[in-house]
Formats: structure tokens, C-alpha cells, sequence
């Protein structure tokens, strides 16, 4: 670990603004339940605005580990596909900014966690593809666009015995919030899928090696509720640590 505290990136969402003093503006942000999550456990988090691939590598290097958080759809040209009706919007020098961020980082061997959007991206960083909108696909499917609020826990994860996630959360099974219109289709070979919703969409996987996991709910967003969400969190704070 190069810094004495480790430090996370968390690389930036752009959006445009609806309303407020600007809108139409492009805005890149860092949504302040991650820093918070970060900060409660142990971390230091650093904001990572859209850079020129030469930048990059500065990035990673300022960086002990990264947050890749929710956000807008993936662009399907990152993984060969042709946009389909349901497909939300989408930024595609965010996702290449993201991308590499992603690669370079498990080329370097630095921890990474990807939340939500995280997930997919990780899945696609590694020639994984996408479910573009779970209300244009087949298959008697749970609801993942909860209604509910933000931190309410709404659909069960069964967690496979052994993984990493399972030791992370130390149960079989958890209750998470759901706010995704995407899901993981074909997963990236170097991923096993480790938690998975009673559908079968997946929503947690994991790599061999340095420690890189995604899930597709949103621990930050429960965290104050359910103060165990932070768990995993802190598991990407202690491989930052432990340089694994
Ligand atoms: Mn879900």
C-alpha cells in the first residue's frame, strides 16, 4: 500500500442537470453515500474526474484501491452490442475512462469493488456483456427497480458457501435494496458468480487473485440502516492494506 491510509478512487459520474441554477449542464460527481461509506471504513476517498488515457496511469497511481460506483447505463458498443429499446442513458467516454481505470488496476493488482453499474462494468472490462433492460427480458423475474426507499431491503441474495462474500458477510443469505434496470448476461470467465437473487440474475461475483467483487445492490445506500452493509466496504479498505 503506497499511502498510510489507503486511499480509494472513486471514479466520476457524469450527468446532465435537470433543473437547479444550470440546468443542461454536463456535471461529473461523486455521489456523497460511497465517501461515506469509504470514510466509516478506514478509507480515504479521492474523486477521479474524466481523464485522457495518458492520465490514466497517474490516476491508479495516486490510488490504493477503486470504488466503481452506480450510474447510467453501460454503452452497449463497449461490449459488440447495438442499443435495444429499454436502454437508458448512457455516456460513453465515462465508461471509457472507467474501463481502463478498471484494467489498470487489476493489471497493477489494486483492489476493486463495483457497485450497481460497478458490476457490469467490471463484467464488461473483462468481455462480459449485458442485460440492456430487465423489462425487455424473458423470464419470470423478480422486481429490481424497487419502489421502496433507498435503504429498505427488497429482494434476497443467496450467497454461495466459501466465497469471498459469504466470508465478508459471514451468512448464507442477505436482504439488499435493488435499483437496477441491467443485469450481468454472459459473465467474464476470470468472475464466478457468488451471490445470486431467487431469478437468477446475478448480484454478486468475485475473481481469483487480488481482490475484485461486484454486487449489484447498493450496500452505501443501507448502510446507516443496516450498519453490516459496511462490511464490505471495509473488506476493500483491508485489501488495500494487506496489498492484496
Ligand atoms: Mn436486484
Amino acid at each position: 500500500m503506497a499511502n498510510s491510509v489507503p486511499v480509494i478512487g472513486i471514479p466520476a459520474t457524469m450527468f446532465v442537470e435537470a433543473g437547479g441554477w444550470w440546468p443542461g449542464m454536463m456535471r461529473a460527481a461523486v455521489t456523497q453515500a460511497y465517501t461515506d461509506a469509504v470514510q466509516a471504513a478506514g478509507g480515504a476517498p479521492i474523486f477521479l474526474p474524466i481523464a485522457q488515457p495518458g492520465e490514466i496511469a497517474l490516476q491508479l497511481r495516486l490510488v490504493d484501491g477503486l470504488l466503481v460506483p452506480g450510474g447510467p447505463d453501460v454503452s452497449p458498443q463497449c461490449y459488440g452490442e447495438e442499443p435495444s429499446a429499454g436502454l437508458g442513458e448512457f455516456f460513453y467516454d465515462m465508461d471509457v475512462h472507467q474501463l481502463a481505470l478498471i484494467r489498470g488496476a487489476r493489471a497493477l493488482g489494486k483492489p476493486i469493488l463495483g457497485i450497481c453499474r460497478g458490476i457490469q462494468l467490471l463484467n464488461v472490462a473483462f468481455g462480459g456483456t449485458l442485460i440492456q433492460d430487465l423489462a425487455h427480458a424473458s423470464g419470470d423475474l423478480i422486481q429490481h427497480t424497487q419502489k421502496g426507499l433507498r435503504h429498505a431491503p427488497s429482494h434476497a441474495v443467496d450467497l454461495q458457501e466459501g466465497s469471498r462474500l459469504a466470508r465478508i458477510f459471514n451468512r448464507p443469505r442477505l436482504m439488499v435494496n435493488s435499483f437496477h434496470h441491467q443485469a450481468l448476461k454472459q459473465v467474464a470467465s476470470c468472475f464466478s458468480v457468488t451471490g445470486k437473487a431467487r431469478d437468477g440474475i446475478v448480484e454478486g461475483m468475485e475473481a481469483d487473485g487480488s481482490f475484485m467483487i461486484g454486487v449489484q445492490w447498493h450496500p452505501e445506500g443501507m448502510v446507516p440502516q443496516a450498519p453490516e452493509m459496511n462490511l464490505i466496504f471495509q473488506a476493500l479498505v483491508q485489501a488495500c492494506v494487506e496489498g492484496s
